[in-house]
């Protein structure tokens, strides 16, 4: 097995029955918890390699879309791909990286930031030990996102950023495809949100794949390709100059949405 890093997965690290395949493929999905849909309608393909933002108002369906597309909930119509086979029944974890808000992730976790990157290992050893190899890919995924320094702390004791950089690693080091932010920088300081993105963008140009679900519209203009501006259905899928340029996001946020205000 090679010892590829976030650094070196460049595109002919993939072969080319992956890279044809969608990472994720939503067709005419409909959900709804109680009878009236959240989301409808809703009809996107993700590709290999692409940064991909989704956008929308407080409820408009964001956090519902992202747990279709992973699985986590099932249409009601239409059918959900996740690299080519129905979500809810893929389970190859390791391909899928997911950092949370920070606010949600567990504050009494009382365990150090390389225990998390080893986390992401486990997937590929089974009930196995760790080998040397795995650890070095552990050091590897440390060192992509600068948390080596901090590899012996304990998450409780780092700032935001930090945590949601260790979290990332614990995604590199399970050699993710895809990696999945849900509002990834609500609480972390502003000049760690830069160096953040900055992280973000160099990982997409290694080749994995990002979704990233975010309410700061001008992190979202800064960085992502491609938005999709939703609100219960898809008010606006394509490149993100076009985005700025459209109507969409009155349309889905009501009149007094602009790039500088954020949400
Ligand atoms: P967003 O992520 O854009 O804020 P959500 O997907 O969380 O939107 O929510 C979309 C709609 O679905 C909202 O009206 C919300 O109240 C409702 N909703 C979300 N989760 C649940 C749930 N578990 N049970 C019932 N309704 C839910």
């Amino acid at each position: 097995m090679s010892t590829m890093t976030a650094s070196d997965r460049g595109s002919e690290g993939r072969t080319a029955s992956q890279s044809d395949e969608a990472v994720v493929e939503l067709s005419n999905v409909e959900f709804g918890y109680t009878a009236s849909p959240v989301v409808e309608d809703i009809s996107l393909r993700i590709d290999p390699g692409e940064y991909v933002a989704v956008v929308g108002p407080n409820g408009s369906g964001k956090s519902t879309l992202m747990k279709l597309m992973l699985g986590l909930l099932r249409p009601d119509e239409g059918t959900a791909t996740l690299f080519g086979e129905p979500s809810h029944v893929f389970d190859d974890g390791a391909r899928i990286g997911y950092v949370a808000q920070h606010a949600s992730a567990s504050k009494e976790m009382p365990i150090t930031v390389r225990e998390v990157v080893r986390m992401g290992r486990f997937p590929h050893v089974g009930f196995g030990r760790l080998s040397a190899e795995d650890d070095r890919i552990v050091d590897d995924a440390l060192e992509t996102v600068g948390m080596t320094a901090f590899a012996n702390r304990r998450v409780t004791k780092l700032s935001g950023g930090q945590r949601q950089r260790a979290f990332i690693a614990r995604a590199l080091a399970s050699e993710a495809d895809l990696l999945v932010l849900d509002e990834p920088t609500v609480g972390v300081d502003a000049e760690s949100v830069d160096a953040f993105y900055d992280l973000l963008e160099s990982l997409n140009e290694s080749g994995i794949t990002i979704l990233l679900i975010e309410h700061d519209l001008s992190a979202v203009t800064e960085h992502a390709d491609r938005v999709v501006c939703l609100n219960r259905e898809i008010y606006f899928d394509g490149p993100t100059e076009e985005f700025v340029e459209s109507d969409a996001l009155a349309r889905a946020f009501g009149t007094a949405a602009t790039f500088l205000g954020g949400n």
